[in-house]
């Protein structure tokens, strides 16, 4: 059994965006705190859980909420419907970059430079996730199939007003609206967007809400399913023989459809955080160059835990996992919020001015 004086420890080195993240869970932020929908009542619907980030403890909203005196592990477990403690606070030291031995008597900073990398990951800690999941699945979660997805992609193409927002206010072509395979789900007033494999299998879907209210309430965007093992836009680009040499990294689903529309290679993270399965996927793909064009907010500012920006926080993460930071690179996007705004033009020159990974992080050393 592990002691609780090293499930503080992992606690304290958690990331808790990051731990949402690699387990898929929608969120929404508020500067230090983190809000997602109760896992400890039934029936819960709205986003009633807080997580303070820096304190990483948690309340929830609701009267009678049976949530009290639980901490991080337990969170997890839940979110997981495991009982499995040990492997919980496991794959959490792992996320932490922390080894517990087999006896779970020591905690340890994981040496990358003895072992190389992603390439000794424990396939324990990738098949975490994986192995809860599958429980998941078989109750409540919401697996789409492709049939639904071809529904909601004729829904769209006969659909005015999302239409009108897509190809007005974002700027969309047919072909984006075709090559991504869009589709609006008129019940609940959402432009649907599928993620799939390298494979072609349907893992996720993307949902952006058209609905004030909801978009209020929720958060724009929401993703179900497997979204962590998932880069959105491979699949697409792939198919249509696009240069996987140079990679662009991004944030949202509409950057990398406008970047795939000038012909760049752009990838979504659906977040604004790396999970260890992107990262292996990259590994294992080994472009010649990554570039990193996150959201604008994600370049500056302070991030929460590791006191770095997130652009910081996903070099470390490639550092970490073995990459050479030779190979990446990073584009700043100065006077614009997020990658699709800026005009083409002007993209591809700031693309051309693109920076070194390492004289990124020596800037934001400085500074
Ligand atoms: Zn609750």
């Amino acid at each position: 059994m592990i002691s609780k004086r090293i499930e503080r420890t992992v606690i304290r080195n958690t990331n808790v965006v990051e731990l949402l993240e690699n387990l898929d869970v929608s969120y929404k932020r508020y500067g230090d705190e983190v809000r997602i929908v109760c896992p400890f009542h039934r029936n819960a619907n709205g986003y009633n859980l807080s997580i303070n980030v820096k304190k990483r403890v948690f309340c929830c909203f609701s009267n009678g909420c049976e949530k009290n005196g639980y901490n991080l592990v337990d969170l997890v477990m839940r979110i997981m419907k495991t009982d499995d403690r040990e492997r919980t606070v496991r794959y959490m030291a792992s996320l932490a970059n922390l080894e517990i031995d087999l006896l779970c008597r020591n905690i340890m900073k994981y040496s990358y430079k003895n072992k190389k990398g992603l390439l000794s990951f424990k396939d324990s800690t990738l098949s975490f996730i994986r192995e809860f999941r599958t429980v998941e699945e078989e109750g409540e979660y919401v697996v789409y199939q492709e049939s639904q997805i071809r529904e909601w992609h004729n829904a769209l193409l006969e659909s005015k007003y999302p239409l009108r927002y897509l190809t007005e206010e974002r700027k969309l072509t047919e072909w984006d609206i075709e090559n991504f395979y869009l589709g609006f789900d008129p019940e609940e007033k959402d432009i649907i967007f599928p993620v799939y494999s390298t494979e072609g299998k349907l893992k996720a879907v993307v949902r952006r809400t058209l609905s004030e209210e909801k978009a209020e309430y929720f958060g724009k965007y929401k993703v179900i399913g497997a979204k962590s093992e998932c880069l959105y836009g491979l699949y697409e680009a792939q198919g249509a023989d696009y240069d996987l040499n140079k990679i662009i990294l991004v944030e949202g689903v509409f950057d990398a459809i406008a970047l795939h529309r000038m012909g760049y290679t752009a990838v979504a993270l659906l977040g604004t955080s790396i999970s260890k399965y992107q990262l292996k996927m990259l590994y294992e793909l080994s472009p010649a160059e990554i570039i990193l064009c996150l959201d604008n907010d994600s370049c500056k500012g302070d991030d929460e835990n590791s006191g770095k920006n997130g652009v910081l926080r996903i070099i470390n993460q490639f550092s970490k996992a073995g990459f050479n930071l030779d190979e990446i690179s990073v584009i700043q996007l100065d006077g614009y919020q997020d990658p699709d705004e800026v005009p083409e033009k002007e993209f591809r020159r700031i693309y051309e001015n693109r920076m070194p990974a390492i004289d990124f992080y020596l800037t934001q050393q400085i500074r």
